[in-house]
């Protein structure tokens, strides 16, 4: 059975409800997210299993069974006494949703202090999921060693997936993150970057300039996604358009390429070919984007994605 280790940060969520200042708690980050719709989508076909690092605080030990109640692996994930989870409040204005985080001291940004640590996690396994998030939240010398890490466990025979998921206000500046991101790029094999984000902060004019940026870093298949616009796929030379079903009802676009790499992933786990995995995976993503919130139940219990 294919076993998968998502890599990242998992966040307590404070969403707002209707009764002014009363909040329901949550857990959600951009790895997570894809483990979540991984774990749904592909039930008893995969091991999914989360790797972070957590508090030994209340908060934490519900954190870690709700992972359980969603079969997402929680074994290696470590426990820090001196730290807790990290945070984000939704506040709702006028109909836009606004983020606030607290999340500069979270355990998770003590994830990768040890080597050792994420060999045990990987050991095993055939697929890393990592983002630019992931990579973000790490102090430099962490981040080597995640890489050295993840650069090991690929030698050994295992792969690489990176969302870069450029996220500029975690960085001490621009030129780290895209350092930071292409080394990434260098040891994946699937790279599943978002054209907007990318045009932005390496310039790429199109989404197929992007595509070729990480083919040309190494990795063997890219899928640019481009919100509702089209998305290029590039593996071995060869480039595929495909165009996601327009969605009138766009109401959250939160975890719309969270749950596209999942839809992406699971159908290459189970067999499906390269441009129906990317079909599925526009399809997945566009129910997320039709519902409030980022882990989408209705949008995977149809069961028609993976078959
Ligand atoms: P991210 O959440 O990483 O910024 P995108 O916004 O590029 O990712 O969206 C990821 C995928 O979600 C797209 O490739 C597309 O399949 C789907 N998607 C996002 N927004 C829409 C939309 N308005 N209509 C249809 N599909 C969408």
């Amino acid at each position: 059975m294919t076993r998968i280790v998502a890599i990242g940060e998992c966040m307590v969520e404070m969403a707002p409800l209707a009764e002014a200042g009363t909040y329901r708690m949550g857990f959600a980050g951009d790895t997570l997210n894809t483990a979540w719709y991984l774990a749904k989508l592909l039930k008893d076909r995969a091991q999914v299993d989360y790797f972070t690092a957590v508090g030994t605080d209340a908060v934490s030990d519900q954190m870690l069974a709700y992972l359980d109640r969603e079969t997402i692996g929680t074994a290696s994930i470590l426990r820090r006494a001196d730290r807790t989870p990290g945070l984000y409040m939704i506040q709702l204005q006028d109909g836009e949703r606004s983020f606030s985080y607290w999340r500069s001291q979270s355990a998770a940004r003590t994830l990768a202090q040890s080597g050792q640590d994420i060999d045990t996690a990987l050991r095993g396994a055939d697929i890393a999921y990592v983002s630019g998030i992931t990579l973000a939240i790490l102090p430099d010398a962490d981040r080597v060693t995640l890489l050295g890490a993840l650069e090991q466990f690929r030698s050994a025979g295992g792969a690489v997936v990176f969302d870069p998921n450029l996220r500029p206000k975690l960085w001490p500046d621009a030129s780290t993150m895209t350092d930071a991101i292409m080394q990434a790029a260098r040891l994946s094999d699937i790279v599943l970057p978002s054209h907007e984000d990318e045009a932005t902060w390496f310039g790429d004019a199109t989404p197929l300039d992007t595509a070729e940026r990480y083919a040309h870093a190494g990795a063997q298949t890219v899928v640019v996604k481009n919100g509702p616009g089209e998305i290029v796929m590039l593996h071995g030379g060869r480039t595929s358009r495909h165009h996601p079903e327009p969605v009138t009802d766009a109401v959250d676009t939160t975890a719309a390429g969270d749950s596209f790499n999942a839809g992406f992933l699971a159908s290459r786990i189970i067999g499906t070919s390269l441009d129906q995995a990317v079909e599925r995976a526009a399809r997945l993503a566009a129910r997320v984007v039709s519902h409030r919130g980022a882990l989408v139940i209705e949008a995977v219990s149809a069961g028609d994605l993976i078959n």
